[in-house]
């Protein structure tokens, strides 16, 4: 019999109503067990790790990825597939992060959640967790698994983790990957799109455990006071600036804010540029306002979501010599980004 490990995190998914306070509030596995009775018909062995105490992913930070990903990679020869309950806000980091952490993978981790409560009536978590499930253990004729990397699965869709982002806090359709395709669709059958999937080169696992916050992500506007923010470079503990530009790469020609960028990496920091767009990439020097970056040496991140660029510089500071920071961030490691530029 083909074995799963589910994990519990938290989120909206197992949450109820506080009647005092009208909040929703985590709950335990086993309120959400008896919510869906079809689990146990699944032909299938299912073990469940749940957080001590599940949590709204807002809680969620570098110490929870490194729980889950030691979870995965110790119980990895035994079990078939992963699927992890995961409040939808932080849920595209979380997956990025692990997408990095477990480089090599050769079976699914599918991460879902859900806008409502297993509770509820109309809940969506109910179809999202039994998909999920399902897609967790899919299996080619030869019996290897279809699915071998990290991904979200929700409202009919499957996402590459490090491509997804949440984009709606309302519709039921809440995530989306604006720069990769469909991994696959739920319909009567699960349309799998084969050709898009992911296939490590690594022979093995590696998990890399170790992660950094030493980044800064600044999302520029135009009026933004470059002298206030500046200051936060000159801490020690910064070693990756993250700008989120305007349009293909593009920024203020500010002497400030340029020369505020050029003694950050003549110090020794990169900085990483992504578009604030929800989809396309930045491409430095198709105008004049991202020449700049160019000459000075910032690293183009392509068409990487802001989730995935943050959770590679985190894995990336940790686990990448300085010296090959630069070529690392902008190269595909697992999928995360297409070199539209080069
Ligand atoms: N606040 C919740 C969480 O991220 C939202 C959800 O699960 O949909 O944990």
């Amino acid at each position: 019999m083909r074995k799963l490990l589910l994990i519990y995190t938290g989120g909206t998914i197992g949450m109820i109503t506080n009647a005092q306070t009208g909040a929703l509030e985590s709950f335990d596995f086993d309120h959400l067990y008896a919510h869906i009775p079809e689990l146990k018909r699944f032909d299938l062995d299912i073990h469940v790790k749940s957080f001590d105490i599940p949590l709204d992913s807002s809680e969620l930070g570098m110490t929870h990825w490194q729980e889950l990903a030691t979870w995965i990679s110790t119980a990895y020869q035994d079990f078939d597939g992963f699927v992890i309950l995961h409040g939808t806000d932080t849920m595209a980091y979380t997956a990025s992060a692990l997408s990095f952490m477990l480089q090599g993978l050769q079976k699914p981790i599918v991460f879902t959640g859900s806008q409502l409560p297993i509770g509820i009536i109309r809940t969506d978590g109910k179809e999202n967790l039994i998909t999920a499930i399902e897609i967790a253990v899919a299996t080619e004729a030869n019996g290897q698994p279809i699915l071998q990397e990290v991904a979200v699965y929700f409202e009919y869709a499957l996402f590459r983790a490090n491509r997804s982002s949440k984009i709606s806090a309302h519709q039921f359709e809440a995530f989306a990957a604006p720069n990769y395709p469909l991994l696959a669709k739920a319909g009567v059958q699960i349309e799998w799109f084969k050709e898009r999937l992911f296939r490590t080169s690594l022979p093995t696992l590696q998990a890399n455990l170790s992660l950094s916050n030493e980044v800064l992500m600044w999302r520029l506007f135009p009026g933004m006071p470059v002298h206030t923010y500046e200051k936060a470079l000159h801490f020690p503990e910064v070693k990756i600036l993250v700008i989120e530009t305007f349009g293909a790469g593009n920024a203020f020609s500010n002497p400030s804010f340029q020369s505020a960028l050029q003694r950050f990496i003549a110090a020794g920091g990169k900085v990483l540029n992504i578009t604030q767009c929800q989809s396309g990439a930045v491409k430095q020097g198709a105008y004049q306002t991202s020449t700049f970056f160019e000459k000075i040496g910032v690293i183009s991140g392509e068409d990487l979501t802001a989730e995935a660029a943050l959770t590679k510089c985190m894995y990336a500071l940790a686990n990448v010599p300085a010296t090959e920071l630069a070529s690392f961030l902008s190269t595909p490691v697992v999928g995360e980004l297409t070199r539209v530029n080069s």
